[in-house]
């Protein structure tokens, strides 16, 4: 089953049933490789769907867990399928690139400060910030 199909029947379990406007917003997402904010959404779809729908489709979303809220503290409240393999994220302050990065070894890091901590940890995020390849000079 794609993420789609899954979130269009979590969707409708809640009394959701998304219209076209809102199939276009998952479906999009569910092309993506990383995470994106309602005007980038919105701007993608050539602005055939409403802001105002964008946002409330991610609202539903957020509400039946079907997403992951990425906060990379610019203000923008980006959102991934909850599906998405985990990962973390670069972000460039030049040109605002958000990019995926997984890295084994920093999660059995982060492992091991869990166990040492003995906090009952269920999630983290890592948010490396700085300048891209394309930026950086
Ligand atoms: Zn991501
Ligand atoms: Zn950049
Ligand atoms: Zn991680």
């Amino acid at each position: 089953m794609t993420w789609t199909d899954h979130a269009t029947e979590r969707l409708r379990a809640a009394g959701h049933r998304p219209g076209g406007a809102g199939t276009r917003v998952i479906r999009h997402l569910e092309t993506q490789s990383c995470c994106r904010g309602a005007q980038e959404i919105y701007e993608a779809l050539d602005r055939e769907v409403g802001l105002a729908s964008v946002y409330r489709m991610l609202d539903r979303l957020d509400e039946q867990g079907l997403v992951q809220r990425i906060d990379i503290g610019d203000g923008i409240v980006r959102y991934e399928p909850s599906r998405e393999a985990h990962h973390h994220h670069l972000v460039c302050g030049e040109c605002g690139k958000v990019e995926p990065f997984a890295d084994q070894t920093l999660e059995q890091a982060i492992e091991a400060v869990e166990e040492r901590s003995g906090y009952s940890v269920v999630a983290h995020e890592v948010v490396l910030r700085g300048a891209c390849a394309d930026c950086r000079d």
